[in-house]
């Protein structure tokens, strides 16, 4: 199964990629990740699946890895950090994501939500991520390539957006598409001063709350 599959460093180690993933598990746990049931998923989803093979010995480890056209798979401990913060307080039906990369994010999310929604700007990425979700099964889950500042406005509203790439403020269209007691996830700030920013449903409207430091490519308008 795919479960089973090592990695080059797993098998020097003498570990399976389920012996390096325990470990992360164990370091996520170490590093403040709470949330059981984020905890499960990354537990289970084999990240080595979303790399290139070249750089699959260092799938489990908690770094950003390069995939390619100058963009990144996040951190393990920032993909759970985010989803722990997405479903904190309910777990959402249907999720937006902006910026699917390598589908990591994405495909976490789908393990644990009805529906997710994911959009693109890099036509490549996308055809990679697309492969990768048909091999993990995943079946829950709709991509397209645009420009993701825009939303998914046929497709809206959402009870959860997260966006996986930092911009200087919230888009507006993605605040629009945002059900009134949805939650939205996003990096925010220039490189060097980001911080990562929720918006929740409070008493008198919609609260804002910075969740600390993190560091993202940037949010990038238009498609290619
Ligand atoms: N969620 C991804 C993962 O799990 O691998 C993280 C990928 S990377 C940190 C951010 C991604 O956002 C890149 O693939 C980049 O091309 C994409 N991106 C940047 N601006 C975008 C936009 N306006 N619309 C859609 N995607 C965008």
């Amino acid at each position: 199964s795919l479960f089973a599959q090592s990695t080059p460093e797993a098998r020097g180690l003498g570990m399976t990629s389920q012996r390096a993933r325990d470990r992360l598990i164990d370091r996520l746990e170490a590093e403040g990740i709470r949330d059981r049931r984020v905890l499960d998923v990354l537990r289970r989803l084999p990240r080595h699946l979303f790399i290139e093979e070249a750089l699959s010995s260092r799938a489990y480890e908690d770094t950003a890895l390069p995939i390619g056209k100058g963009q990144t798979i996040s951190q393990p401990w920032v993909v759970a950090r985010m989803t722990e913060a997405l479903i904190e307080f309910s777990v959402p039906q249907r999720v937006l994501e902006v910026g699917t990369g390598s589908g990591y994010q994405a495909a976490v999310l789908a393990a644990l939500v009805e529906r997710v929604y994911t959009v693109e700007r890099i036509e490549e990425l996308l055809r990679q991520a697309r492969r990768r979700f048909r091999k993990v099964g995943i079946e829950n889950l709709r991509s397209k390539h645009a420009d993701g500042k825009l939303g998914w406005p046929e497709e809206a509203p959402f009870d959860a957006i997260i966006v996986t790439a930092a911009g200087a403020q919230i888009e507006h269209a993605l605040l629009d598409q945002l059900a009134p007691h949805g939650v939205l996830v996003a990096p925010i700030g220039p490189p060097g001063e980001q911080q990562l920013l929720r918006v929740r449903p409070g008493e008198n409207g919609r609260i804002s709350e910075f969740l600390g430091k993190v560091s993202f490519v940037p949010l990038l308008g238009g498609v290619s």
